[in-house]
């Protein structure tokens, strides 16, 4: 059955030309972990000055990933790069800057050049699985406007919107709401190149000015705009932010302790160096790194318990800034967040993960070619959004499932149902398992590794809110 809808119309291709869906990133299980097969030590060390400390990094902890192959390719832009940094630095760069660099390095980052996205690509979205899911958004975004007063101008931004594909299933959804289109203006929060051209295109956009980067909608004659971050959306207008599968691309620094070197070393970092076979590979700093900061500070939120068992822990200062800066604006300016990602309500211990082609690959191995991600922590956005704002109350996480079938996703997909064909149907029963179900979906056959896992319990969402406006459907 699977083979059969590869090759035929998704539940998307009732209202555009979408691709089947196929892997979700958080379909698989994480990658091994790679403190599971140490190297033999070596006794090198190295000095790093980082400004305002001096980070010595023990090169005896070095390990090797599992499956890492050795094989010598030519080498790509990217990771000449990277080995500069290495280089020049003397030393090891933190995960998160190695995250950072495949991600969205100007020249060669994964997101820059091209679209990742669908079958064709690396990995799927929910907003590609299914027109349903940016139409259930659509809901949400109503809804809480009509909380916030029905403002008359409201500045809506969305954070890595991809192929812009969840935006226009919004606008689409929501056309027959006059006076919210009427009061949007859109703003993209987008640092791939390619894909604001692809957001532009998805958007049935015209120029109004390249240079400004602003164009409008035909879609729902709105302005659109585009930004390479939040601080440059105008602020001081009420502000409704959605990201979905955004913070999971938000660097992460991984940190390592354990038993024996809890009292004497306490948390390492873990880094990215270069071996003397000129592979990258990992190495432990021997004390704590500036980014520990951040660590403790995520230590002070978890639970005695979560906090007695913790060896790796994953920390995202970015994501916390992130988090700051939405709450600062939302508290000021009226409007909510929505953020939807794969994750946990609770600490992170080690979730770095890469996909390539719709497979897991090793994260070191040909940095550019494949998608990085990482679970996010909800509590710390939680923590994060509360601590910058006294205006801002958070709720959530649930779960995707209940999010989508609180808001009625049961009712569109028997609308939906009444006015197509048979394979279409099928694409779209299919859409709705992916998108809502956990596990498989119950009527898709075939190989395991081809199965596509629901979405509807890895998924969470999770709402900052103005306080003034009460608590947002369908959190309450
Ligand atoms: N929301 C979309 C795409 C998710 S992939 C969907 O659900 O289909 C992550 C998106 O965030 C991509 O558009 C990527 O280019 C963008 N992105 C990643 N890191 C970013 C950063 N630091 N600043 C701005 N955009 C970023």
């Amino acid at each position: 059955m699977l083979r059969k809808l590869l090759t035929q119309p998704s539940s998307r291709r009732l209202l555009s030309s979408g691709i089947p869906p196929l892997f979700s990133k958080s379909s698989l299980s994480p990658f091994s972990s790679l403190s599971s097969s140490p190297e033999p030590p070596s006794s090198e060390s190295t000095t790093v000055e980082h400004p305002g400390t001096t980070i010595s990094v023990d090169r005896s902890s070095l390990y090797t990933p599992p499956e890492h192959s050795h094989e010598s390719t030519p080498e790509t832009e990217l990771v000449k790069h990277l080995k500069n940094i290495i280089k020049f630095r003397d030393g090891p760069i933190s995960v998160a800057e190695y995250m950072e660099e495949v991600l969205t390095n100007p020249k060669a980052g994964f997101y820059m050049n091209r679209d990742v996205f669908g079958a064709q690509g690396d990995f799927i979205t929910s907003p590609e699985v299914s027109q349903m899911f940016g139409e259930m958004i659509g809901v949400w975004t109503v809804c809480l406007w009509e909380q916030m007063g029905r403002p008359e101008r409201v500045n809506l931004v969305e954070l890595g919107p991809g192929r812009g594909t969840l935006m226009a299933d919004l606008l689409r959804g929501t056309s027959k709401f006059k006076n919210f289109t009427e009061s949007l203006h859109i703003h993209l929060v987008e640092c791939s190149p390619a894909l604001q051209k692809l957001q532009h295109q998805n958007l049935k956009c015209t120029d109004e000015s390249s240079l400004e980067k602003k164009a409008i909608s035909s879609l729902a004659g709105t302005p659109v705009h585009w930004h390479a971050t939040l601080e440059e959306v105008p602020s001081g207008v009420p502000t409704i932010i959605i990201a979905h599968e955004f913070y999971d691309a938000l660097p992460v620094h991984q940190f390592q302790t354990q038993s024996l070197q809890k009292s004497s070393r306490g948390w390492c970092e873990k880094m990215v160096d270069v071996g003397e076979d000129s592979q990258f590979r990992f190495v432990l700093s021997p004390q704590p790194t500036p980014a520990a900061l951040y660590l403790m500070k995520r230590c002070t939120w978890a639970t005695p318990e979560e906090r007695e068992k913790l060896e790796h822990v994953e920390i995202s200062p970015k994501s916390m800034d992130l988090t700051q800066e939405m709450a600062k604006r939302i508290g000021s300016d009226g409007g909510g967040a929505l953020i939807i990602d794969y994750g946990m309500n609770a600490i992170i211990s080690d979730s770095l993960q890469a996909i390539r082609k719709h497979k897991f690959v090793n994260i070191l191995d040909d940095p550019g070619s494949a998608d990085l991600s990482a679970y996010v922590d909800f509590p710390s956005i939680k923590h994060s959004a509360e601590e910058a704002s006294e205006n801002v109350s958070v709720h959530g996480p649930m779960t995707q499932s209940q999010f989508l079938g609180s808001l009625g996703i049961n009712f569109r997909v028997d609308a939906l149902l009444q006015n197509c064909n048979d394979e279409q149907a099928e694409s779209l029963r299919a859409g709705y398992w992916q998108l809502v179900g956990d596990g498989e979906a119950p009527f898709w056959e075939g190989p395991h590794e081809q199965t596509p896992i629901g979405m509807g319990t890895r998924y969470l969402a999770m709402t900052i809110v103005n306080k003034n406006q009460g608590i947002p459907a369908p959190f309450q």
